[in-house]
């Protein structure tokens, strides 16, 4: 077998990593960084740009540039996060003819999944330029709560960018490989992912080998850029109180601000003090104003406090979820690059007890973990059991728009069930099932992942007739359904596999869309 590539596919940053002689390594990219900004953006050239070079003119074309696009993965328009997020970023989100959400550049409208298919090949040719060879084979990681849909898509990801995805695994069964957890000593373990943009907090046993994540909590509105957000209003307030000039409304000024704040907060990591320096900030009737500050540790945490506080609730509703006898967790694992913030290590520290464990750099630790998985698919690791949970309840819509659950959420998968349905009206020759993802008691609250009817139904009173249906859970995750009315046999089946929100053409287009540019580039 070729050699197989883990890769993290995260919302602000992707990392990728390959076992070489039984040891991971993680790749650099072509700027020679380790990890690779989760950002495309279109050019006057009608050239597209991926990671750095995206992030780098971010500042100055706002509309062309996606960024943060794993939160549309699998998305409707019309979700109210989603709606919100539209007002976030600077590129315009359009409803696909399927509600789904994709954005629109340049006239021109893409699916998430071929975004973040564009950030996907960066990391497989990135690969294949260290090694000299072509890769085909991926591991990708996602949150551990991402739904079905938000599975499918990236593995269509996966296949735009040309990858065959052996396993989708969650990011912090993906952790806990890279931190060495021993498959011969069980252990309850906390991942901690501060990142970008996000926070998740899971709780993962493992007994004999088998990794099972038993809680799962966050904050999908809160992550480093928050922190950004908070060193930029406190540098806007300090320079309208020098100067009296507001640039809060000032597009520009603001996105030279953010990169300004994203530094410092970065260096205060491991300095006390730093500067910030952004000259010509403004300009007013008595001339040019420049920015000019120093930000010490202490004043970051400070400014900070209110979303450092915010991380207690999540951390602790995980373990009181998770049940664990004692209450207690083993190890703290750090993700996300984040929890490199020493105030934010002190905060775990105070709350389970424990120091955090070390040695794995936070950046990197879920895509070792991928690739330590594909590893283990390649046949050159010895086998664990990687075992993981569904993290949403699956069920049918039944009568008076209740919610039948057929799967409860957090049940280990691969996972099959089936459960016995009948008809509500004297000769009813056609059922419509449809498939739910949700914990609402109410079928609407949930988010509907497919449709399907079972047809010519022999003629029976109201109540007689016997439709099993069958739930089955892949190993990715990945919904499977079928329904037979058990009198004639006749069976109908779905892969829940329009969860990407494309048709078969469409991936194809935006297979060549994608193909197409990597010719243009080499
Ligand atoms: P994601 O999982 O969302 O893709 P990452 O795990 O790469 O994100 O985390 C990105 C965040 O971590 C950014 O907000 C970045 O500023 C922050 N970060 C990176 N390095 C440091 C550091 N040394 N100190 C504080 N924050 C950091
Ligand atoms: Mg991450």
């Amino acid at each position: 077998m070729s050699r197989v590539i883990g890769i993290d596919l995260g919302t602000t940053n992707s990392c990728v990593a390959v076992l070489d002689g039984g040891t991971p390594l993680v790749l650099p990219n072509a700027e020679g960084a380790r990890t690779t900004p989760s950002l495309v953006a279109f050019n006057d050239a009608h050239e597209r740009l991926v990671g750095q070079q995206a992030k780098r003119q971010a500042v100055i074309n706002p509309t062309r540039t996606i960024q943060r696009v794993k939160r549309l993965m699998g998305r409707k328009y019309r979700d109210a996060d989603i709606q919100e997020l539209g007002q976030q970023v600077g590129y315009q989100l359009v409803e696909h003819v399927n509600g789904d959400c994709w954005v629109q550049v340049n006239g021109q409208a893409f699916a998430p999944a071929e975004i973040s298919a564009l950030i996907l090949q960066k990391m497989r040719l990135t690969a294949e330029d260290f090694f000299g060879e072509e890769i085909r084979d991926a591991v990708i990681t996602v949150p551990a709560y991402f739904s079905d849909a938000q599975r499918q898509a990236t593995r269509v990801a996966g296949k735009i960018a040309g990858l065959n995805v052996l396993r989708i695994i969650n990011e912090p069964t993906a952790a806990a490989l890279a931190y060495g957890v021993q498959k011969d000593k069980d252990a309850n373990l906390l991942v901690f992912d501060l990142g970008g943009g996000t926070f998740d907090v899971s709780v993962l046993t493992v007994r004999g080998g088998l990794f099972e994540v038993v809680a799962t909590s966050g904050d999908n509105h809160l992550g480093g850029e928050d922190f950004d957000a908070a060193i930029m209003a406190y540098l806007l307030d300090a320079f309208e109180a020098e100067h009296g000039m507001d640039l809060s409304g000032d597009a520009m000024a603001l996105q030279r601000l953010r990169g300004e704040a994203e530094t410092a907060k970065c260096e205060l990591s491991t300095l006390r003090e730093t500067s910030i320096n952004l000259p010509f900030f403004a300009v007013n009737d008595s001339g040019a104003k420049h920015l000019t500050a120093t930000l010490t540790r202490a004043q970051l945490e400070e400014i900070c406090k209110p979303l450092l506080d915010r991380l207690e609730a999540p951390a602790r509703r995980a373990l009181q979820d998770a049940n664990l006898p004692g209450g207690k967790v083993d190890e703290v694992l750090l993700v996300g690059g984040m929890t490199r913030m020493p105030a934010v290590q002190q905060l775990v520290e105070r709350i389970f007890g424990n120091k955090p464990s070390r040695g794995v750099n936070p950046d990197e630790a879920v895509a070792i973990g991928a690739s330590l998985q594909a590893g283990i698919l390649a046949g050159e690791v010895q086998e664990f059991t990687l075992m993981d949970v569904t993290p949403l309840s699956l069920g049918l819509r039944a009568k008076g728009n209740r919610m039948s659950k057929v799967i409860e959420r957090n049940t280990a998968i691969p996972v099959r069930a089936t459960k016995i349905y009948t008809t509500t009206e004297d000769n009813q020759n056609t059922v419509i099932l449809q498939v739910l993802q949700g914990e609402s008691e109410i079928a609407t609250d949930n988010s509907l992942i497919g449709t399907f009817s079972l047809t010519d139904l022999p003629p029976k009173p109201a109540g007689r007739l016997r439709i099993e249906v069958a739930f089955d859970i892949d190993r990715d995750g990945i919904v499977n359904v079928s329904a037979t009315d058990t009198e004639t046999g006749n069976e109908q089946s779905i892969t829940i596999e329009d969860g990407s929100g494309m048709s078969e053409a469409e991936i194809q287009r935006a297979m060549q869309r994608v193909g197409a540019m990597t010719e243009a580039a080499s």
